[in-house]
């Protein structure tokens, strides 16, 4: 385990902390503060060392000087300042004298929010080509660093993996729950299922090689699905399909052909704003169709295999769960799920949105706040943003 916020002395210094505020922004008001709420604990643990705080985060992709009235850090401030009831300082600046003022007139026990830090894309992408020199400048305004933000840990960025060259560094509480939860599915898993869904096969290669040799089944679900169906020859209408990854669908069917289940009945319509929906055998669909939920009998189908699990992981809605006629199988499937005696992890993205729709996110053993990170994990990949932070020596 790595070293967290807990084993470091962080009394009367000065902490960088990088959390993830990449909150959605809807006409100025954010619309979703889970993630603001969810970086609380550390921000308010290190307050409670009579530390001086020092928070970077990005918001969104700046790629013009328009972006940047946009994606200004200074809404997501005055939230935290809200859920404090504490002021936050805002530099309305990355670096600069506004900037080295601020901190230098800072207290202890006084919180001070940095500007987004992708505004440093503009010149040469500094933030996320961790830039050395940015990295550099940016350690040189605290003397201890934590990442707390999941959400980018597996981006090499300055404001992460830059800042944790130059620091004593450590992870905060939210990684460090991320990584204790997910550690589940690196120990030795009996009666293990993995259920993958949504729209592309490319973003799950590396996933479903990784795990297809420790779990028992893989159920597949969603647009995904078309493409091993595809792969084994069948007609699909004009369901999604990943044609540079049929080949890849096609080896995996004959090396785990036990393994791998695919839908066997589907609902379809000619598009999602198509209200005329029908309920169809697998093989059955016309051109103009398209596959955007599994059928009532595969529901049944991956209930059955799934009675038999201790531990489910799942990664991607089953049908276009945003749009009601073709959310049955996901919501149908995870309330079972949860009914079940089991450790389910739901690995991020649209399948935790959907688990929070039907109030079911709080019933599952872990909803990763990760999509790319937690992908990055379930491949076996390092995650970069550790990469400097060191091991608890035990
Ligand atoms: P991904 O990012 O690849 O996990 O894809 C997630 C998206 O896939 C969500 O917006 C889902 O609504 C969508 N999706 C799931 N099943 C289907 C389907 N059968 N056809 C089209 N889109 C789907």
């Amino acid at each position: 385990m790595k070293v967290t916020v807990r084993d470091l002395d962080l009394n009367n210094k000065k902490v960088l902390i990088r959390c993830d505020f990449n909150v959605p922004i809807v006409n100025g008001i954010i619309e979703d503060d889970t993630r603001i709420v969810k970086s609380l604990a550390t921000i308010k643990y290190v307050l409670s060392k009579n530390a001086k705080v020092i928070l970077l985060s990005h918001l969104g992709r700046v790629k013009c000087e328009e972006d940047k009235k946009k994606l200004d850090l200074a809404i997501v401030g005055k939230r935290l300042s809200e859920l404090l009831n504490k002021e936050v300082i805002f530099a309305s600046v990355t670096r600069g004298e506004e900037l080295e003022q601020k901190v230098n007139n800072m207290n202890y026990g006084d919180i001070l929010l940095i500007q987004n830090t992708r505004y440093e894309d503009l010149d040469g992408k500094k933030e996320s080509s961790c830039d050395e020199e940015l990295s550099k400048y940016w350690a040189s305004l605290g003397d201890v660093f934590i990442n707390d933000a999941f959400g980018t840990i597996h981006r090499a960025h300055a404001s992460n993996v830059g800042i944790s060259k130059y620091l004593e560094s450590g992870i905060g509480f939210l990684v460090e729950n991320e990584l204790n939860k997910l550690s589940v599915l690196n120990s030795p898993l009996h009666e293990f299922n993995v259920i993958m869904g949504g729209a592309k096969v490319s973003d799950k290669i590396g996933v479903i090689e990784n795990l297809i040799n420790k779990c028992d089944h893989l159920l597949i679900g969603g647009g995904m699905a078309y493409t091993f169906l595809k792969a084994k020859g069948m007609n699909i209408g004009n369901s999604l399909l990943d044609e540079e990854n049929i080949e890849f669908c096609k080896k995996m069917l004959e090396l785990h052909k036990e393994k791998i289940i695919l839908p066997i009945d589907h609902i379809v319509s000619k598009g999602i704003d198509d209200t005329e929906v029908k309920i169809k055998d697998i093989s059955d669909i016309n051109s103009d169709e398209m596959g955007l939920d599994i059928g009532p009998k595969t529901i049944s189908l991956f209930k059955d295999v799934l009675k038999m699990s201790k531990t489910i992981l799942w990664n991607g809605p089953l049908g276009y769960s945003e749009v009601s006629y073709y959310e049955n199988g996901t919501k149908d499937v995870l309330k079972y799920i949860v009914d079940l005696n089991v450790t389910s992890i739901l690995g991020g993205g649209d399948i935790v949105a959907a688990s929070s729709r039907y109030n079911l996110k709080d019933k599952v053993f872990h909803a990763s706040t990760g999509g790319g990170a937690t992908l990055c994990y379930l491949e076996g990949k390092e995650l970069p943003g550790l990469k400097y932070i060191k091991d608890k020596e035990l």
